[in-house]
């Protein structure tokens, strides 16, 4: 005896379980109804938008997952990549005057983000502290190099308020995610974004995180300000993984115009003559920053794979 379909969003997921919130959100008729899904579905993770029906007993079926704007997902055992969560529309890159911030791993961040299908924002936070910094100068040349790339950066405190309307505005009429180093302030972020949520503070035991399987998955929570949160341990710390030489050069958004214009096919873009892309970096196009990190990266993912 099964209700109408209905649209809903997965909020978390626990195996063949689901939990279900009618989409889209409405903060009057929030509820969430724990589901199954039929076997025949395929995997389903927080953020999918589904097609389900009500049981009479407050529980309900999943008949269909919508097709995924983007998917986040990390190497799990045996190198098979573990899907995390879906249709995410923005990642917050936080960084902050402590612990040092790195230009490298900005750029891993937004590589990551371009190849997932992710607008990338950066978050400055811990301004107080900015202007006795030893690296007030570096954040302020970051500040400088994202907004000219195109990209939203934000500078915010969780100490002084300074930047909360900004990130209201950015995060609202989207599903954003926040990630960075750890200590960078991504947990005093979210509850003061998120207030009255203390379930995201990193001071939760180990053991107590191992028993809540809520605090491991992904999560999706409502800004009261607009927008939705989707969250997790293991999304905060994700990293650039498994990405080929080409999806790293595709991650630097100025080099679009020049990717697959050299003169060969299968160019190094080391010493070969005709190469757009070193082309792109002697014309101005690609700055010395971004340029080395590029081959930075490069480098690193070449090593580690020996
Ligand atoms: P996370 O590991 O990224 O989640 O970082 P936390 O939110 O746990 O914060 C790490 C430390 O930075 C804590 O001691 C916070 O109190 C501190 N912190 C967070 N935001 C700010 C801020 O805006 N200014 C200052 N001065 N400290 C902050
Ligand atoms: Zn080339």
């Amino acid at each position: 005896d099964l209700g109408p379909e209905q649209q809903g969003r997965i909020v978390s997921h626990f195996g063949v379980q689901v939990d279900v919130e009618p989409h889209p959100y409405t903060p009057d008729e929030h509820r969430i109804i724990r589901c199954h899904k039929r076997s025949n579905l395929g995997d389903i993770v927080t953020g999918d938008i589904v097609v389900w029906r009500e049981n009479t007993d407050d529980t309900g079926v999943i008949v269909a997952v919508n097709d995924r704007n983007n998917q986040l997902s990390r190497p799990g055992f045996r190198g098979e990549m573990k899907l995390i969560a879906a249709n995410i529309d923005q990642i917050m890159v936080v960084i902050a005057p402590e612990p040092e911030p790195f230009q490298g791993l900005v750029d891993r961040y937004f590589i990551a983000a371009e190849h997932w299908g992710i607008t990338p924002t950066l978050v400055i936070n811990k301004a107080d502290l900015l202007e006795d910094s030893p690296y007030k100068s570096r954040l302020n040349e970051l500040h400088t190099l994202y907004t000219g790339l195109g990209y939203d950066v934000i500078t915010a405190s969780t100490h002084s308020d300074a930047g909360m309307n900004e990130l209201h505005q950015a995060l609202k009429s989207k599903t954003s995610a926040f990630l960075g180093q750890s200590g960078v302030g991504k947990s005093s972020l979210i509850n003061t974004l998120l207030p009255g949520s203390d379930i995201l503070t990193g001071q939760l035991s180990e053991s107590t995180r191992k028993g809540k399987h809520t605090t491991t998955t992904a999560r999706i929570y409502h800004f009261p300000t607009g927008g939705d949160l989707i969250d997790s341990p293991g999304i905060r710390e994700l990293s650039l993984t498994n990405l080929t030489k080409e999806a790293i050069l595709e991650g630097f958004k100025e080099l679009h115009p020049y990717i697959g214009n050299c003169k060969f096919r299968n160019c190094n873009h080391q010493s070969e003559p005709g190469c757009a892309i070193r082309g792109a970096h002697e014309e101005g196009h690609i700055s010395d920053e971004r340029f080395n990190s590029l081959w930075r990266i490069i480098d690193s993912l070449e090593e580690s794979s020996f």
